[in-house]
């Protein structure tokens, strides 16, 4: 049996580039045993939850380059939760309780100053049946509580190894609020049981809910999945990254130019024993895959780290990735064009600009008139070829006895605007030799 994973965010917002990781490890681990990925919405909280955001989500994903093979809505799964709760009440597992939240923190209080844990008392087990009528008369609703087996719960952790929580050290969770609502945790094991989860993987931030998870899987008469906890990202500061959302969501990073591959590289290796570098598909990255390559550690999330991988992506970016790329943004340069200036994009909008000083116009810059009124009369006639600028240069070289940066930088700054770009060699022949001349005269457009 393959099994499946699944990714499971609340659509209350954007998703991160931390929860994009949670995702992609999720996503490599199904790709790379064949197992089915899922996108589960845990939209049970009607108020906060939208389809706007579920649908930014799966955007988000499918740009990563991350399709789930199946879509689930907890919200439409409620009958399955109730059915689970009632399966709990008649087992005894799950039981009323009446206590507001004042009068539970009276009590934590007055745990605390005996120097004892905050621990529920589970007073309400003991409530006889008057008692529990009286409370109900004066229009109490209980909230409901699982009722937890003491002892140690063990897991063998996927990434954090042998865990053990002390059941008997917690609290009974609250399973269903008081206007009937199901906080975050039964619904999250009915629907694991339900798609046949076989292994769940998510950030640290949930280790302690699984020791209470794993007795509920056990409660409902399943084999609980196995548990994979990942170390959480943190902003380069070291504060969590949900604070930041605004600057680091996924949405965010593709409006600034970040590629989908240098956005999923870094989300699928950061915090592993692997380098951090750009891959150009993301077969490579299901290829590099393994649990036993992350580490428990927090890894910190450097915008600056993400940019740098950008550019490298697009120093190694073929041709023929680049050309439907270049083709949304109106760019028809060719492979000549993209090898000549891939080496210098940080940003794939970059190359508009080279893409200005091959076919139409730029500023030129010119700081030495005569030198540069020489040059455009010694202009080598066409057609040009990767030879051109080396013989033309060497004329100039041998004409004003200049050499290096005097020789080389006027040219630079009179043909492209810019006092850096790509190798000369490389683009001069693409500039040809009207433009070039009009340029070295110190003229915008070609006459
Ligand atoms: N909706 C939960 C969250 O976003 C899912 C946690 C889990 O993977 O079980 O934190």
């Amino acid at each position: 049996m393959a099994g499946a994973l699944r990714f499971a965010p609340s659509p209350t917002g954007l998703i991160h580039i931390g929860n994009a990781r949670t995702a992609i490890l999720n996503w490599l681990h199904a790709r790379k045993t064949g197992a089915r990925f899922i996108l589960r919405f845990d939209d049970t909280d009607a108020e906060r939850s939208s389809e706007e955001f579920a649908a930014a989500i799966e955007k988000d994903l499918a740009w990563l380059g991350i399709v789930p093979d199946e879509i689930h809505r907890q919200s439409l799964r409620a009958a399955a939760h109730d059915a689970a709760a009632e399966k709990l009440r008649q087992a005894g597992r799950l039981y009323p309780c009446y206590e507001s939240a004042d009068e539970l923190d009276r009590k934590r209080a007055r745990q605390r100053a005996r120097h004892l844990p905050p621990v529920y008392d589970r007073a309400a087990l003991k409530l006889s049946d008057e008692e529990r009528a009286r409370l109900e008369g004066e229009g109490r609703r209980p909230h409901w509580r699982f009722l937890l087996d003491p002892g140690m719960v063990s897991w063998d952790d996927s990434v954090r190894g042998p865990q053990s929580i002390d059941a008997g050290s917690l609290s009974d969770p609250v399973l269903i609020r008081a206007d009937g609502s199901y906080l975050y945790t039964l619904p999250s094991v009915v629907d694991d049981i339900d798609l046949g989860i076989s292994h769940v993987v998510r950030g640290e931030d949930h280790v302690a809910n699984t020791g209470v998870q794993i007795q509920l899987f056990k409660a409902l008469g399943a084999r609980p999945p196995l548990f994979a906890h990942h170390g959480l990202l943190t902003a380069a500061d070291g504060s969590g990254l949900s604070k930041r959302l605004g600057a680091l969501s996924i949405s965010a990073l593709r409006a600034d130019g970040m590629e989908a591959m240098a956005v999923a590289s870094l989300a699928a290796l950061i915090g592993t024993s692997e380098a951090v570098a750009p891959h150009q598909r993301m077969g490579e990255l299901v290829a590099l895959f393994d649990f036993s390559k992350l580490s428990r550690a927090p890894a910190r999330f450097d915008p600056a780290e993400l940019e740098a991988l950008n550019a490298r992506l697009l120093h190694d970016m073929a041709f023929e990735t680049a050309q439907p790329r270049l083709a949304e943004l109106g760019i028809g340069g060719d492979r000549d064009f993209w090898e000549a200036v891939r080496g210098n994009l940080t940003r794939l909008g970059d190359v508009e600009y080279w893409w200005k000083v091959v076919s139409s116009d730029i500023e030129p810059v010119i700081g030495d008139a005569d030198y540069c009124a020489l040059a455009a009369s010694l202009l080598p006639a066409e057609p040009w070829d990767s030879q051109s600028w080396k013989a033309w240069t060497a004329r100039l070289k041998e004409a004003t006895g200049r050499s290096g940066k005097a020789l080389f930088q006027p040219l630079r700054l009179a043909l492209t605007g810019l006092d850096r770009g790509p190798e000369m060699a490389a683009i001069f022949p693409l500039i040809g030799k009207s433009k070039s001349a009009a340029r070295l005269r110190g003229q915008k457009a070609q006459p």
